[in-house]
Parts: structure tokens; sequence; C-alpha cells
């Protein structure tokens, strides 16, 4: 069976004014098959935010200079780097839904959560008004938002960090997504809510089938949650493992390195 995703050979350099001022991606090459937990790990300005931006194909302006492939399963398949906007415009939600780090930075200010849930299903998943609010209802508890019929009606500003991310969570399953890319889901929450939403990720790839590319810089979530693990060492891939082999044996000693180093 083909992998759901399979990025190819990806490079990212970025440009000013006509001089290479880095090169952030280097030749990254990796498989996501369907249904699986894929960790993209690395310390911080590795390339795992511009390899996630690349796929969604949200890159910044004019700047980067992207090469490779990134190739999306299907009938036919597509490469999403020479796909049109309207084209990923198309695939962003119905294929890939994404999650950040900050959620302040993907959900609108302005926009009550629920209708934000609720324009999802109506736009991703052609539900009537009345049909989309009770999905959003549903979804709302599913990702564990207490009260969700109050919850509705809120806007961002008035919920809770944790919060906020559910919501997230539950906007990016409205669309129903064949994967999923969480860009540091947890980094920017409290131990214990960190904790409360990864358990909520694993949950929903159980159910659901959808696959996960988990990018983050704590080997910790790793451990709990990823089939396989890709590490980045300056743009490139260093170390490819399943999670059980990377940390009964490293390969590489920046990878043994991150490991001695989880409390
Ligand atoms: P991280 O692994 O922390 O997510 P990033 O993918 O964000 O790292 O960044 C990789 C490298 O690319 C870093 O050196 C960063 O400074 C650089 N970079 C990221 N975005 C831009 C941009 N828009 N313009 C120039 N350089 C960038
Ligand atoms: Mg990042």
């Amino acid at each position: 069976m083909n992998p759901l995703l399979s990025v190819q050979d990806l490079s990212v350099r970025f440009v000013r004014r006509g001089e290479l001022e880095v090169v952030a991606v280097d030749g990254v090459s990796f498989d996501v098959r369907q249904g699986e937990v894929v960790g993209l790990v690395g310390e911080s300005g590795c390339g795992k935010s511009v390899t996630s931006l690349a796929i969604m194909g949200l890159l910044p302006g004019r700047t980067p200079r992207v090469s490779g492939s990134v190739l999306l399963d299907g009938d036919p398949p597509v490469d999403l780097l020479t796909l049109s906007d309207a084209g990923l415009r198309q695939r962003r939600g119905r294929d890939i839904g994404m999650v950040f780090q900050d959620p302040l930075s993907s959900l609108n200010p302005v926009v009550p959560v629920g209708v934000q849930i609720t324009e999802a299903l109506t736009r991703h998943r052609g539900m009537d008004r009345k049909a989309a609010r009770d999905e959003a209802l549903t979804l709302l508890e599913r990702v564990g938002i207490p009260d969700p019929v109050r919850r509705l009606r809120s806007y961002p500003h008035q919920m809770s960090g944790g919060m906020r991310q559910r919501a997230l969570i539950a906007i990016a399953l409205a669309c129903r997504p064949r994967l999923l890319i969480a860009d540091e889901p947890t980094t920017a929450l409290d131990v214990t809510i960190q904790a409360q939403i990864l358990e909520l990720l694993r949950e929903l790839v159980a159910e659901t089938g959808t696959a996960l590319i988990m990018i983050t810089h704590d080997l910790g979530v790793v451990a709990g949650l990823c089939d396989r693990v890709n590490v980045l060492y300056a743009g490139r891939v260093v170390e490819r493992a399943e999670r059980h082999a990377l940390f009964a044996g490293p390969r590489h000693p920046y990878t043994a390195g991150l490991i001695r180093s989880i409390p």
C-alpha cells in the first residue's frame, strides 16, 4: 500500500535580497502511513515548522525556495508542492488539518468558537446549519470542553489556553482530515494540561484512524505517542526509527544526547 504522505528530498531555502540567508530544510524525506503517528523531533530552529508549513503550502511570501516533492496518496496522487493555491485550499482541512503551538494564531478572535466549528462542518462536510450545530456540540464534548452549549458562544479570548487548544483540535477534527499535523501543540501549556491534550490526541487517532505528524522538541512526548520517529538536526533527518528501537539503541550521538536529557 502506498504511504498516505511521502515527503521526498524536501529542501527550503530562505533568500533575502538575492542572497541565501538560511537552508532551513535540507533534503528531508519521510513517509506517513494511514493511521500512524510519526514524530518529527529536534531542537529549536532545526526546521520542524518550516517542514510542516511547506507540506501545508503555508510558507510565507515569495522568499522561500522550495524543492523536492510532497506526494499525497489518492486517485490520482498529487504533489502538494506543485498544486495551485485553489487546489491547496481545498486539500487543507479536508485532507490535511493542522494544530499549532499557539491556538490564538489560528482561531479567529472575533468569531465565537462554535461558529468556527460549524463553519468547518458546513464548508468541508456539506452539513446544513442544524446538523452542523449538533455535531459541533458533540465535538466540543468529545474534546473535553465542559458546558458545550455555553462554549459554543464563547470567543477564543474567553477560554483558557488548554480549552483553546481543545477547540482547535475540535475544528481540525470537524473536517475529518486523513492527516493531522500538530506543531508543538502542548509547548505553551501547563504540564498537567499537556498530558491531557496528548491523551486526547492519542484517543482521537485510535478512534478516527487519522494519521498524525507530531512535531515536538520533547522526546517525552514521542515516548508516549509516536509509532515512528524522525530526528531532525540542522534541517536534516539524522535518524529514523521505530519508537522502541529509538529509545533502546539510538544510533546517532545527537539522538543519544536528547534521550539522556529527558528528565
Ligand atoms: P523549528 O524546528 O524550531 O520549528 P523552524 O522550522 O521554524 O524551526 O526554522 C528553521 C530555520 O529556518 C531557522 O533557522 C529559522 O530561523 C529559519 N526560518 C524560519 N522561517 C523563516 C523565514 N520566514 N525567513 C527566514 N528564515 C526563516
Ligand atoms: Mg517550530
